[in-house]
């Protein structure tokens, strides 16, 4: 008789669903990033503030001394603040040589968010750029194009098995994000209610979520990281507006959502 093997979870869980400063500030909604494991691989993406705490108060438990990788989809706070302390997690505190980071170059050199000394802690450190793919164990992504924000930002796309799945991480809109980020499963960080004012941080709104996920057509759309304006129009209500106007599925993440990948 063979031994039935535990089975292994593939499943992206939301950490935190906070998008703006005064979201992350407050922590309206919490900042800890996008927990994702396939086959046996995981990946935590933009680890913001809090995110040790919430790792550790996942319930069913998540080991940050299980992960495989650490990825930036750039410097801001909100994306960055406990990479440091997820490196130490990752690497027992620095005892075991282990695991990866990626991130763009401009939080690795001038003011940089990963500090020297826990850059030793691990195996490798990748610089990601527009255009490259990357393997993690069971799990290949890439980093299809630099994004309009600020400071230099790449979304993602996952392959987890048959699965693809899209991170638009922060942007402005520009006409190639659909077919860039073409996707099964497309996560679309959509901070504003509104269009971007004048002086402000440049972000996708519903309107830029409601073209792209028109264009693009995945099977479900998940809108996250959410800013003020957003918050109080009810993610959820907007949610199933863009899904009754488009006729495809758009759910609103919250804080611990699970999505699981086996279907
Ligand atoms: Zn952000
Ligand atoms: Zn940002």
């Amino acid at each position: 008789m063979t031994k039935r093997k535990r089975p292994v979870g593939n499943f992206i869980k939301f950490m935190g669903t906070a998008g703006a400063r005064h979201v992350v500030s407050q922590q309206l909604r919490s900042s800890a990033g996008i927990w994702v494991e396939y086959a046996g691989t995981r990946l935590l993406i933009d680890p913001g503030p809090g995110t040790l705490l919430k790792v550790y108060k996942a319930r069913p438990t998540l080991k940050p001394s299980q992960l495989d990788a650490i990825i930036l989809t750039h410097r801001h706070v909100d994306h960055s603040c406990d990479t440091n302390v997820m490196i130490e997690a990752m690497t027992q505190g620095g005892t075991l040589r282990r695991g990866r980071v990626f991130a763009p170059r401009d939080a690795l050199e001038e003011e940089p968010v990963i500090y020297q000394y826990v850059r030793d802690y691990v195996e490798e450190i990748k610089i990601l750029q527009s255009g490259e793919r990357y393997q993690v164990g069971a799990i290949q992504f890439e980093t299809p194009v630099r994004h309009r924000h600020g400071v230099e930002t790449y979304g993602l796309k996952l392959s987890l098995g048959s699965v693809t799945v899209s991170l638009i991480a922060d942007t402005a809109f520009f006409p190639e994000i659909p077919s860039w980020y073409q996707a099964e499963v497309m996560i679309l960080n959509t901070v504003r209610l509104y269009p971007t004012g004048p002086g402000e941080w440049v972000h996708l709104c519903i309107d830029d979520a409601r073209r792209i996920i028109q264009q693009a057509q995945p099977r479900l759309g998940i809108l996250t990281h959410f800013g003020v304006s957003l918050l109080k129009a009810d993610p959820k209500a907007v949610a199933s507006q863009l899904t009754e106007e488009t006729g495809i599925k758009v759910i609103a993440a919250s804080d611990g959502l699970v999505l699981k990948l086996d279907w």
